[in-house]
């Protein structure tokens, strides 16, 4: 898609470091981080959203879910994310190249308070 902003990261015509990358899958780091932890796990083909998903390219959700759950134990944020796609503009999706939005990363109130002691 010409006009994509991930399809241009994908094909290299914007510089990013991705997180990860195989055939299938591209994951960055999103641009501005709603969470400690925010990356954008995709499919390197262009579909819109999960509206325009295909029975055919529909194992790229388990890769994608299964890349999420690889990540969460590399980034040591097992037990502490959630994945999102907006579907829609309605719903907040801003660019229409299906993502899923794995933020995660938060700390509990009692973790706060050991690191704060640990800190005096
Ligand atoms: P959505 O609103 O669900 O479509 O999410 C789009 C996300 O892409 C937003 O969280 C943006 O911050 C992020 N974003 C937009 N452009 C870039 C970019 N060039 N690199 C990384 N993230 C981006
Ligand atoms: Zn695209």
């Amino acid at each position: 898609m010409d006009d994509c902003v991930f399809c241009k990261i994908i094909n290299k015509e914007i510089p990013a470091k991705p997180v990860f990358e195989d055939e299938d899958l591209i994951v960055i780091n999103d641009i501005d981080p709603k969470a400690p932890v925010h990356m954008l796990i995709m499919p390197k083909k262009h579909i819109a959203n999960l509206d325009a998903l295909t029975e055919e390219d529909s194992s790229i959700v388990s890769k994608i879910l299964m890349a999420a759950q690889r990540l969460a134990k590399e980034k040591n944020i097992m037990a502490r994310y959630k994945i999102v796609t907006n579907v829609g503009e309605i719903a907040g999706q801003t660019v229409m190249h299906m993502h899923f939005h794995m933020l995660g990363g938060w700390k509990s109130n009692s973790e706060v308070t050991t690191q704060l002691k640990q800190q005096l």
